[in-house]
């Protein structure tokens, strides 16, 4: 049976004396199925989740089956004590399978003892599948993959995965230290598949079938796919967070709750759209495309056949479409404008000191200046995260060069300092963009036939999920929420249970907050903080700059900050006691 037709998953009324959003349940499955999507994850049986799942009911309470259904005990503290280790709540639950809960994913998997499973919406693992153009690499080593950097030797690792391909010679003679993306995207591929199919981990390496450590197989974390997470909130008198989620991969869609004592959410971001192109872009339809770069490859075609392309945004996104279309549209009938409001096509920083910047000595040190000072400097760092790879400008230059040999000028024009004031349809077939060039009070007109919205993403928003968290959760001046050093969410001490945020933490961590270079590493703190030990052995220092003077009687290095003092709130929360 799967999760969507157990009849135990149907939510129905709160019970009395329940508060409104406790609902009357008869019992709960985390889920007994692992949708693995075109990533190909395992069935119920044969899935890791299959021993993480969580199914019991309020104490008191008889499941649909009949069968006296299993008590949690309040307080949250190690489940249902003397019951099968399959009916008791998660340890963490995860909201969406991208890298960085991925990552969390795999190195949970090095944790004996630790029930975790995560929920993707999509229904396999897909990394930015609209922009995996043919020989687009990361920017970021490969060394940046899902562990290394935290646990090198995690049978997770990108070598790893080499390994198993029986590509680690090829990959050694070929000397690329930057992946193509499409790479990336099959090792995270292959990541899923092995932990919905590794069975229980090993100590000491991959295999399957060998015991746990202390003496006990233990199943890997659970990954949802085909599971859109609606909302998450704290039940007082269980002392869980509980999810209520929705199957996206059934036909009808079939509604599911799950229990967990500690959330992570790793929404990622959502493709970001100015408002003067925004009535623009809603408007689709079988006229002239405008699409956002996020869903490129899949318009690729029609944008090919188009007869002048407008791409807006300076970007690496916005260099790498604009990079594509002029390789593949015809010498001397290019048709093709690149146009951006920032002052310059400008390369990103890449300087080694520079990239210091993403190292866990900077995020401590931005972590622990004053919001209104962090608030300055994010801005200020656009080079470090908004402009565009070295490479990508020298390939794009190569290519309109090569253009020239036979004489003449490809008909490509590229003009920064210009922005798009509105933007509407004309007839059928054409789009309309109203230019603005303030530096010489410039103001014209552009016709063209197809655009591509490179104009970046943007923190997917999380009120919706929290929005029953709400009254715990502490915000900041401006209304965002407070996130400590080891990225949780700030909350009322009454919640026993921690959510904590990947990639939703610029304002609080900076810059380095989207870098896979410092995935790993955040999963490392996270998983740390969660089980109360440092099960991760975390580098004291990372960076040659010492960032910051220290006042004089300060703390040693790595020894906590000022911030993770002053947000030592927590007073609710008890790491996990692993046994
Ligand atoms: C095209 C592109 C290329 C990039 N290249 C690099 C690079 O080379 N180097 C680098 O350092 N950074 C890069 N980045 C930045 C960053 O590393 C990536 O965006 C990365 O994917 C972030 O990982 P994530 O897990 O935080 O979010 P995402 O990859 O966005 O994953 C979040 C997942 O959560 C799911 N989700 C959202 N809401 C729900 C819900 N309610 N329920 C269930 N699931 C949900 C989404 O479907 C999604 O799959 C790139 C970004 C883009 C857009």
């Amino acid at each position: 049976m799967t999760t969507a037709e157990d009849p135990r998953f149907q939510r129905s009324a709160p019970a009395p004396g329940l508060p409104p959003h406790a609902t009357n349940y008869g019992a709960v499955n985390g889920g007994s199925s692992t949708g693995g999507g075109s990533s190909g994850g395992a069935s119920a049986g044969q899935g890791a989740f299959a021993a993480g799942a969580s199914a019991y009911a309020l104490p008191g309470q008889r499941s649909a089956q009949g069968r006296p259904a299993l008590t949690v005990e309040p307080g949250g503290g190690s489940g249902a004590k003397g019951h099968d280790s399959e009916h008791r709540p998660l340890d963490l639950a995860g909201v969406g399978i991208g890298p960085a809960n991925l990552s969390l994913a795999a190195l949970a998997d090095g944790v004996p003892g630790l029930r975790a499973a995560c929920y993707e919406q999509r229904a396999g693992f897909a990394w930015h599948p609209g922009m995996l153009i043919e020989g687009a690499t990361l920017q970021v080593p490969f060394l940046a993959d899902l562990v290394t950097l935290a646990d090198p030797a995690s049978r997770w690792s990108f070598l790893n995965y080499l390994k198993a391909r029986d590509r680690l010679f090829p990959f050694y003679f070929g000397e690329r230290f930057h992946i193509e993306r499409t790479e990336y995207d099959a090792y995270c591929r292959w990541v899923c598949e092995g932990l919905a199919t590794a069975g229980p981990r090993a100590v000491g390496g991959p295999g399957k079938g060998r015991g746990g450590a202390r003496g006990s197989a233990a199943a890997g974390p659970g990954l949802h796919f085909g599971h859109r997470v609606d909302a998450v909130r704290w039940h007082p008198g269980l002392r869980l967070f509980e999810l209520d989620f929705t199957r996206t991969d059934t036909d009808a869609a079939k509604q599911g709750r799950s229990y967990a004592r500690n959330l992570v959410l790793g929404v990622g971001t959502a493709p970001y759209v100015p408002e003067p192109l925004r009535a623009l872009a809603a408007s689709t339809g079988a006229g002239a495309p405008v699409v956002h770069s996020a869903g490129y490859l899949e318009h690729r075609e029609r944008l090919l056949a188009a007869g002048h392309v407008t791409v807006v945004g300076s970007g690496q996104s916005g260099a790498e479409v604009f990079l594509d279309l002029l390789r593949n549209r015809p010498a001397g009938r290019e048709g093709l404008h690149w146009i951006t409001r920032s002052g310059a096509f400008a390369p990103m920083e890449y300087s080694k000191l520079g990239l210091e910047h993403f190292t866990p000595d900077y995020t401590r040190y931005f972590h622990g200046l004053r919001q209104s000072v962090r608030d300055e400097l994010v801005p200020r760092q656009w080079q470090l995260h908004k402009a565009v790879d070295h490479g990508t400008l020298a390939a794009i230059h190569d290519e309109l060069y090569h253009r020239t040999l036979g004489g003449g000028w490809p008909d490509a024009v590229i003009t920064p300092g210009v922005a798009v004031r509105t933007a509407g349809r004309v007839g059928a077939t054409r789009v309309e963009l109203h230019l603005e060039q303030a530096e010489q009070d410039v103001r014209t007109r552009l016709v063209t036939d197809a655009v591509v919205l490179a104009t970046g993403y943007r923190e997917r928003p999380l009120d919706g999920v929290l929005a029953s968290l709400e009254p715990w959760l502490v915000r900041d001046d401006a209304e965002r929420l407070r996130i400590d050093e080891h990225y949780r969410l700030v909350t009322d001490p009454s919640v026993g249970g921690a959510v904590y945020v990947q990639n939703a933490e610029r304002h609080t961590h900076g810059v380095g907050a989207p870098d896979l270079g410092l995935v790993a590493h955040r999963s490392a703190v996270i998983l740390n903080s969660l089980t109360g030990e440092e099960h991760y052995r975390l580098p004291r220092r990372t960076a040659f700059t010492t960032f910051g003077l220290r006042p004089e009687g300060a703390l040693a290095a790595g020894t906590p900050g000022v911030a993770e003092q002053a947000d030592r709130r927590h007073e609710g929360f008890r790491p996990l006691r692993m046994s």
